[in-house]
């Protein structure tokens, strides 16, 4: 744990600033005047301590999840008054390409859930979504390349018009960075990143929601001080860490991991097939799983699971190679197709009637072919990382940064998008009845809230991760009854979908 952290800094060190313009987020909206208020800071901020920067909030990190924090607390009533600045050196930020809805399609998409969906909704970035490349899915296929059991989900077994959305990333990343610069609201982003933070070591004062007007430089001195990587230095109340899964705020805020890696890699691009695709397929092969993804016209995006030195082997091979590669493992490779209802579905399936879905009796289908590669390819290394704690005083912890998972399931962003909406309500609920925003005990009930959701969808995840990485026959025989048994059970069938879209219920029978 950084030194900076725990030891207050120097007196010399603290800031006095000018003060009288200045409010902090229990009274109404203000403006640093010496804060650009919107679009990029410029390095003419004054560097002595006298003009720091003072903000309520700093976020950490512009990446999807930081900047929908930013988006959701600019949004709310109670909250839209905040001065936040955004931390990021991603050129993407301050200028990054207008996306055109017929640009090449770019390997990074993310799989969005009908929660994260009504999230955008709330906050205004959806509508940009749907002016770019996406696609609507309400058909997913999932199977085991022994060939002995498939499930089929339909968006109608949950009586949902769809399942979810698959999007590119960097068109989920300007629908936000498009909604903040469409609002008349208070951020800045600073094009840098942080280096160290000071943070206090007393407990909070009480006016440290109080007005400007009473502010001493005692109060501002039981603020986070954040120094910058290029040289730059700001004030907040609140530091949010959504610098993703090596979190530097993690770091210096002394907050300790659990986790492991996979020993597997992803190696993800997107391909061209035939025809339009509207299902999303998964199948579990024996180094892990294999999906295609629909992304919209004639493509689905490819995320593979295997090891690390496979994962090099398959990004460098020959498009040809790779095409072949491709379709052996998402179709006719490792194992037979399914046969419809090898373990007797149909039977199962009348002992629960009338209680069963509209999908279970949707025969198995094959995956369409791939024809060509549409993107280059990308390999990730997988893991597993939990943070012990999600909040200490005035850090608090969101999206990867406090959680990464394997994306057999396409919940990582989803569980951040969770963390977002989550802690807009906490940082309101503070605001609303005049509490320090970056006090821990606020700061706590966040954590609780998404922590117990958070671990759950975790052991779900590894759990799944785990009973498929093994190629043993009575293992096998298993998994494949739990297919069938998913593709029958109505109830179960109900409660996956439901759980898999981001409402909080778990996935036991109701
Ligand atoms: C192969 C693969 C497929 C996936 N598919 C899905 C999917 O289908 N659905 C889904 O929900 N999730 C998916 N995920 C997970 C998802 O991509 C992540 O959960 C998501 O990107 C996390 O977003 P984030 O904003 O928390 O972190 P990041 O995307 O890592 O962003 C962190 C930001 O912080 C900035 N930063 C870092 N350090 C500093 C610093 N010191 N100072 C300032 N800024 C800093 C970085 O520049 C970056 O912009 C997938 C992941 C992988 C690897």
């Amino acid at each position: 744990m950084s030194r900076l952290i725990a030891t207050r800094r120097l007196a010399s060190n603290i800031f006095v600033p000018r003060l009288a313009t200045r409010t902090f987020c229990t009274d109404a909206p203000a403006k640093l005047n010496d804060v650009p208020s919107s679009g990029s800071h410029s390095n003419k901020e004054p560097k002595d301590d006298e003009g720091l920067p003072q903000h309520d909030v700093a976020i950490v990190g512009g990446g999807m999840v930081g900047m929908a924090l930013a988006c959701s607390l600019a949004s709310m009533p109670l909250t839209k008054h905040l001065s936040i600045a955004i931390i990021d050196s991603n050129p993407a930020l301050s200028n990054g390409p207008v996306i055109k809805k017929d640009d090449p399609p770019d390997p990074r998409v993310s799989t969005v859930t009908p929660a994260t969906i009504s999230l955008f909704k709330d906050i205004g970035a959806w509508e940009y979504v749907e002016q770019h490349r996406h696609a609507y899915f309400n058909k997913m296929q999932v199977w085991d390349y022994t060939g002995f059991g498939y499930t089929r989900y339909n968006a109608r077994d949950a009586d949902k018009d769809v399942l979810g959305c698959v999007v590119e990333n960097k068109v989920l990343h300007k629908s936000l960075l498009s909604c903040l610069q469409n609002k008349d609201i208070n951020n800045t982003i600073y094009p840098t990143r942080l280096s160290s933070i000071s943070l206090p070591t007393r407990s909070s004062v009480s006016s440290a929601g109080a007005s400007a007007s009473n502010m001493s430089s005692k109060n501002l001195a039981n603020l986070a001080k954040l120094d910058l990587s290029d040289g730059t230095n700001l004030y907040a109340k609140l530091v949010v860490g959504a610098d993703g899964s090596k979190s530097r705020v993690r770091e210096l805020a002394g907050i300790k991991t659990t986790g492991w890696n996979y020993s597997q890699s992803a190696v993800i691009c997107t391909v061209e097939h035939p025809t339009e695709n509207f299902c999303a397929w998964q199948r579990f092969l024996p180094a892990g799983p294999i999906a295609l993804l629909p992304i919209g016209d004639n493509f689905s995006n490819i995320v593979w699971t295997m090891s690390p030195k496979d994962a090099s082997n398959h990004k460098i091979m020959n498009e040809d190679d790779f095409v072949k590669a491709l379709n052996h493992a998402l179709d006719f490779g490792h194992g037979p197709r399914p046969e419809s209802r090898v373990f007797g579905g149909d039977v199962i399936s009348s002992f629960f009637k009338p209680d069963v879905t509209s999908s279970v009796h949707e025969r198995f289908e094959p995956p369409p072919k791939v024809v060509k590669l549409a993107s280059d390819r990308m390999a990730f290394p997988l893991s597993l990382m939990h943070a012990n704690q999600y909040a200490s005083k005035r850090v608090v912890l969101i999206g990867d940064a406090a959680h990464t998972v394997h994306p057999l399931a396409g919940q990582g962003v989803n569980m951040g998008y969770g963390d977002v909406s989550s802690l807009s309500n906490v940082i309101a609920d503070g605001v609303a009845v005049g509490s320090d925003i970056g006090e821990v005990t606020l700061l706590k009930k966040y954590e609780a809230d998404r922590k117990t959701a958070n671990i759950a969808m975790m052991a779900v995840l590894d759990g799944f991760q785990k009973a498929y990485s093994v190629d043993f026959g009575p293992v096998n025989i298993l998994r494949a009854a739990a297919f069938n048994g998913a593709n029958v059970f109505a109830p179960l069938k109900r409660n996956i979908i439901s759980y898999a879209s981001g409402e909080l219920r778990l996935p036991f029978l109701s």
